[in-house]
């Protein structure tokens, strides 16, 4: 039976980087949902017309709590709305939880590579801030690509220390001063030390723009992971 719409809340927005916002809404009914799975939102125009988009849960479940991330697509029907203009308090649409393959369990015991390119980082924060929640010590290891430091998604939080949690930023067009690594795009390079670290039976979570997706799983198994280790979500 198909999931139902329910009607959800915006309680707070609050900025990621210059141009992505967070959005906390509101779902009473909301059954659950696990780390990285996504729910389809759903806005109604006024004469009528309707337009549904996914977005990612960035956060574990907390009652009726809801936390999405929204990188506004230049000329886009819908995310440059939900980004900065629908008001606090107005409600939209809600249909989930979405995705049973592209999620963390606590249980899970394997390393964890977690491989984000831009707002990719979602529903991968929701695995990070899961496997805090669960007070987990398998190794997790997160490789988040930005343009440059201005587009980083959860600055703060990413940089509290943390002994069960790796963070390696790669900017693609502008490195810090003092960086090692020159910008660019992600190579074999990177993920080589984040492999050598992840046993045979880690798994491998992707998530960003389609060209990232794939460009970072060709190289996964192109240094020997096995594809089935390797779970993959495509923002379009
Ligand atoms: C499972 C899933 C989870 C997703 N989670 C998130 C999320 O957590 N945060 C988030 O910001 N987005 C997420 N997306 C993308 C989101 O669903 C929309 O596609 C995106 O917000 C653009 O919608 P729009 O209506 O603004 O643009 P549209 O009006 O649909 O498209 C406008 C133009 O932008 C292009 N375009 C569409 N989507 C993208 C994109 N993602 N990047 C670049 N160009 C694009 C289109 O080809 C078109 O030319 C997710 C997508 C999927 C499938």
């Amino acid at each position: 039976m198909p999931l139902p719409w329910r009607t959800a809340r915006l309680v707070g927005r609050a900025d990621e980087t210059a141009t992505a916002r967070t959005l906390v809404l509101d779902a009473p009914g909301w059954p659950g949902h696990l780390a990285g799975q996504h729910v389809d939102i759903r806005l109604t125009a006024d004469d009528g017309y309707q337009a549904a988009r996914s977005y990612s849960l960035g956060a574990p479940a907390d009652g009726t709590r809801l936390e999405l991330g929204v990188e506004p697509v230049t000329g886009g029907e819908v995310s440059p709305y939900l980004a900065d203009d629908l008001p606090v308090g107005a409600s939209v649409e809600v249909r989930g939880p979405l995705g049973n393959w592209f999620v963390w369990r606590p249980e899970q015991e394997e390393p964890v590579l977690l491989v984000a390119g831009g707002s990719g980082v979602v529903p991968l924060m929701a695995m990070v801030r899961a496997h805090r929640q669960a007070a987990s010590t398998s190794a997790f290891q997160l490789i988040h690509s930005v343009r440059g430091e201005a587009d980083l998604w959860y600055r703060e939080e990413l940089g509290r220390p943390d002994p069960a949690l790796d963070v390696r930023f790669l900017y693609t067009r502008k490195a810090p001063p003092g960086s090692t690594r020159p910008a660019g795009r992600l190579t074999a390079a990177d993920l080589e030390p984040a492999l050598k670290r992840l046993t045979p039976a880690g798994t491998v979570y992707v998530c960003g723009p389609t060209g990232f997706v794939e460009t970072a799983a060709d190289l996964l198994t192109s240094a020997g992971q096995d594809p089935a280790t390797i779970r993959t979500e495509r923002f379009g």
